[in-house]
């Protein structure tokens, strides 16, 4: 059955003929949920972005939480991204978990860090109650709290994509381990993924904003430990590209990094660096197209006009590790 291809023979799909066959077995196109996020008056956007990281402030959670307090309030930031594996080990046990407290409410208390957090799921959220992350009663208890599966941001001229990537990896289903999962609301999963290919192909293709960012818990390229997620560069990437994607920005591998690509070009950022980081763990890759790989922890920061984006990853100590600029005329939208 064709809807058991994607379990059973992982990756026999050219990446095209993969896509038109989600297509096609999906009939109707839904709507992703849709957030709305002011810039600033002068119309200037930034916030940072941070992954991996609900340890009840162990492995420097507490250290990274106190310099992205510091760095929030010089760089006026609007909001925060997470970008999953929000915690550790196995996500929440339910809404009454108090690691919500104690790895999120008692961690992030700067007052630049009073803002909405627009979180994804990652793989170790999966483990728990995912039901509990996604509930209205976590925003009860703190307003900031956003989450939920993939759903957008619409922020003036910089519109967000956030996916849920767990469901694309074939080993959490195929071989799990002694880990188990929570795919309620997931199954089937075929479905579920031409569904939330389909959203998101069809939100990027109405996309009027001048910049275009993606966000995912698991890499697509990465030199980290982990790697390239096949699933993603085959089913996801292409859809990316087809929409001039700017920047796809991940967690999943524990470090700060920046990749850009010679065929491609929207670039590839992890910021996973919230608590445990994996000091050593690097694989080769093109040095042409890495342009930071940090194995310490840390996060990211953008500040965006319509017209241009300057982005830096800072440490430990909230040292400017790497940062760049990028510009580029508004899109007509005549
Ligand atoms: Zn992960």
């Amino acid at each position: 059955m064709a809807a058991h291809t994607l379990l059973d023979k992982p990756l026999q799909f050219s990446s095209l003929l993969a896509i038109s066959l989600f297509l096609f077995l999906v009939p109707s196109i839904a709507e992703l949920q849709r957030f709305q996020q002011s810039a600033k008056a002068d119309g200037s956007l930034s916030f940072l972005v941070i992954g991996d990281w609900g340890r009840h402030g162990l492995y420097n959670q507490t250290e990274v939480a106190l310099q992205m307090g510091t760095i929030g309030e010089k760089l006026d930031i609007d909001f925060i991204i997470s970008t999953g594996d929000n915690f550790y080990e196995d996500g929440l046990t339910g809404t009454d978990d108090p690691a919500f407290n104690e790895s999120f409410i008692d961690i992030y208390k700067a007052k630049s860090l009073q803002k909405l957090w627009y979180n994804v799921l990652g793989n170790h959220d999966y483990r728990g109650d995912v039901e509990a992350q996604l509930s209205p009663i976590l925003r009860e208890k703190d307003s900031r709290w956003i989450c939920s599966r993939s759903y957008i941001v619409n922020a003036e001229f910089v519109d967000f994509f956030f996916i849920d990537t767990t469901p694309f990896v074939d080993k959490y289903f195929i071989n799990p381990g002694n880990q188990t999962y929570d795919w309620k609301g997931i199954l089937p999963r075929y479905q579920y993924l031409s569904r939330t290919l389909e959203d998101l192909d069809s939100a990027l293709k109405d996309s009027k904003a001048n910049w275009k960012i993606v966000i995912g818990h698991h890499t697509i390229k990465s030199a980290g430990h982990h790697g390239v997620t096949e699933e993603l560069l085959v089913h996801l990437l292409p859809i990316l590209e087809a929409h001039s994607v700017d920047f796809y920005v991940n967690g999943h591998d524990h470090c700060l990094e920046h990749i850009t690509s010679s065929d491609s070009k929207i670039q590839f950022l992890t910021s996973g660096g919230g608590s445990k980081a994996w000091r050593g763990d690097i694989n080769w890759w093109n040095p042409d197209e890495l342009k930071l790989y940090y194995d310490g922890q840390g996060f990211m920061s953008f500040q965006m006009t319509q017209n241009t984006a300057d982005m830096a990853f800072y440490d430990v100590l909230g040292n400017i590790l790497h940062k760049w600029s990028i510009s580029k005329e508004a899109i007509s939208t005549m």
